[in-house]
């Protein structure tokens, strides 16, 4: 029996087989997964990951795609996806608690309603709560870690835990729920999280929110697909050479295409799909222009972008380029 015909057997959310990833992702590239499974409840998410250790599957968890690089041939596995089925959330005071599938532009808009202020850095992310706590986003050099008291997450061997804050491994992008290690015992799926914000008057949140939005609109490439920035913007190299948007701009890589992918002429840290492209493409420009930095200025830069393998593996795009 093929796998999604197994999951579809097991109450375990919505399966969806042979599944186009690139529906699942803002560059709007990918192979279809075996089987996509947005499940809707905690207990379905137990009963997923037993059927995941007990037939020993590639596995990756998927939030709304907006920092993945899926390849060309798909993912052989199971692709698990937090997304609208699993969103709730609840605020009491200056605290929220939010499961891991919202939409962050969602939950910051009612963080104005509320007149909670903490958050209006984050307007204008398009990920899912479980992505922003996991890649520890943010911007205007903040980061989503600053408002989190604590973080519920399940292991793929099955164990419940919450993190406090101090136990997230928070740094600039990073988290102790990147990278998952092979043991299923240290790789953490993200549930949700309890944050905290302070207490504002909502036309003041909501005005800040939308000239922070109002920005963005302004410096980013938002008509055609792309995953945000690429490359990361590490303090060393900044104090050496700028943003990375700056020093890409400077080898004159602005606008190069390779396939379908390009450099975007509007911020030079993005790369936007002009249609048709290709996961090879994309890795073929990351790998053009940590050529180029490196030669012009002796630094290989990193990426902010993961990109997954066939197997499910995630990898910074950078480690996956030629
Ligand atoms: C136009 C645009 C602008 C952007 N601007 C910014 C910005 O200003 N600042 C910024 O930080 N980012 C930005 N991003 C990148 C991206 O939106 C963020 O990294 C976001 O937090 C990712 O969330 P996601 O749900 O899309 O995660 P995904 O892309 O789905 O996943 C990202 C990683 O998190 C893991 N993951 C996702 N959900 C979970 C979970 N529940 N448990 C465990 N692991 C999980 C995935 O396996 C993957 O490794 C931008 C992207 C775009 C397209």
């Amino acid at each position: 029996m093929i796998l999604a015909e197994k999951l579809q057997k097991l109450r375990v959310g919505v399966v969806s087989p042979m599944e186009p990833l690139k529906d699942h992702c803002s560059w709007k590239i990918g192979g279809p997964a075996d089987a996509l499974v947005q499940p809707r409840t905690e207990e379905e998410i137990l009963r997923l990951l037993e059927f995941v250790r007990g037939e020993n599957v590639p596995f990756l968890v998927l939030g709304k795609g907006t920092n993945l690089l899926f390849p060309d041939g798909g993912i052989r596995g199971v692709v698990m996806k937090l997304g609208r089925l699993f969103s709730e959330f609840s605020i009491s005071g200056t605290e929220v608690r939010a499961r891991g599938g919202i939409w962050v532009p969602k939950l910051v808009k009612n963080l104005a309603d509320a007149g909670l202020s903490g958050f209006e850095h984050a307007a204008g992310i398009p990920g899912s709560l479980g992505g922003l706590v996991t890649m520890n986003g943010g911007s205007l050099r903040h980061s989503a870690g600053e408002n989190i008291r604590s973080v519920d997450a399940v292991s793929l061997a099955g164990e419940r835990r919450t993190f406090v804050n101090e136990e997230c491994g928070f740094s600039y992008r990073r988290s102790l729920f990147q990278d998952p290690p092979d043991v299923p015992e240290k790789r953490w799926i993200v549930l949700g999280a309890v944050l905290d914000f302070r207490r504002s008057e909502p036309g003041a949140v909501r005005r800040e929110q939308i000239r922070v939005l109002g920005e963005r609109r302004g410096k980013f490439p938002l008509d055609l697909p792309n995953c945000g920035s690429v490359f990361t913007n590490d303090p060393a190299v900044f104090e050496l050479a700028g943003p990375p948007g700056k020093i890409i701009e400077d080898t004159g890589l602005k606008g190069e295409t390779v396939g379908g992918a390009r450099v975007s002429s509007l911020h030079a840290n993005f790369i936007v799909n002009l249609g048709g492209a290709s996961s090879r493409d994309v890795l073929g420009l990351i790998g053009l222009v940590r050529r180029r930095v490196h030669d012009r200025i002796g630094v290989w830069l990193d990426c902010e972008v993961r990109y997954a393998d066939e197997t499910g593996k995630l990898v910074p795009a950078s480690e996956a380029c030629p």
